[in-house]
């Protein structure tokens, strides 16, 4: 059975004075056997939520947002993987933001993937397509290149052995109070994995947990979880609000016992 994830994409929110106490308080009303919790809060903010989060056995991971895609060199302002140990255990890749705001490409992503991957950092790779690109009847083509793009030398079992998630993000839902349904989202999860298998990935693609993510809220993860090919949830503005990561836990919590993922 695949394995039940929910994780919080602070974005750029929080300092490192504020954010231990908030990782604690969603930590502590969180607690879901059977869910992976995930914290990804900013660089700066990454060693004090590790040090709240050690705290009282939390079961809690905390994600960077980023990796650059070399291991050191004159990259001003960037943060590598190895930087990142003993810091994060997982790391958010080819977030929409950031194919936007930092021009990231597939390729670019692919090799973040890779350098992750190397140094035991669990991926959530995103994908995800344009409101027109929707309208036009290109979503499922879009993320096919996509995810054909990100994964390109990428091998399938290192991928699988180091914990690679997929997370499908419709760009025109994330920050803007607008899902899509969890139906098509659900259509779009099976098109993903019809890829992988494509790609020849068999088994390692097979059980790679594939979540949701865009405007995900308390109110809204019950029709997503609802879904037997979503496994979870990549979550944004919601997450920074203790009421609702407990209510989006919780209902994950019901995937996770149906799944027999409790015990
Ligand atoms: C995200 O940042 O990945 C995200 C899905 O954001 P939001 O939940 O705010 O749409």
């Amino acid at each position: 059975m695949r394995e039940v994830v929910i994780a919080a994409n602070w974005k750029m929110h929080t300092t490192p004075s504020d954010a231990g106490d908030l990782a604690r308080t969603i930590a502590s009303r969180t607690r879901e056997a059977g869910v992976t919790r995930v914290i990804c809060p900013p660089f700066v903010c990454l060693a004090p939520v590790r040090d709240a989060l050690a705290e009282d056995d939390h079961d809690v991971a905390v994600g960077a947002q980023n990796v650059h895609h070399e291991l050191a060199g004159a990259h001003t302002g960037e943060v590598s993987a190895p930087m990142l140990a003993g810091l994060a255990t997982w790391v958010i890749v080819g977030h929409s933001e950031r194919r936007r705001d930092a021009g990231e490409t597939d390729a670019l992503v692919a090799r973040k993937v890779g350098r992750a991957l190397e140094a035991g950092l669990r991926p959530i790779l995103c994908v995800g397509e344009q409101l027109a690109e929707r309208e036009a009847g290109r979503a499922t083509e879009v993320v096919d290149t996509q995810i054909r793009g990100s994964l390109d030398g990428i091998d399938p079992a290192q991928a699988a052995d180091g914990g690679l998630v997929i997370a499908y993000e419709p760009v025109w839902a994330i920050g803007t109070g607008r899902n899509a349904t969890g139906i098509d989202a659900a259509a779009m999860v099976d098109a993903i994995r019809g890829t992988l298998d494509g790609l020849g990935w068999g088994e390692s693609g097979a059980g790679l947990p594939i979540l949701y993510g865009g405007s995900v809220t308390s109110a809204t993860i019950g029709e997503f979880m609802a879904e037997p090919s979503i496994d979870g949830a990549l979550v944004g503005g919601a997450s920074l609000k203790p009421d609702e990561m407990a209510g989006i836990v919780a209902r994950a919590g019901i995937t996770a016992r149906a799944r027999g993922l409790a015990g």
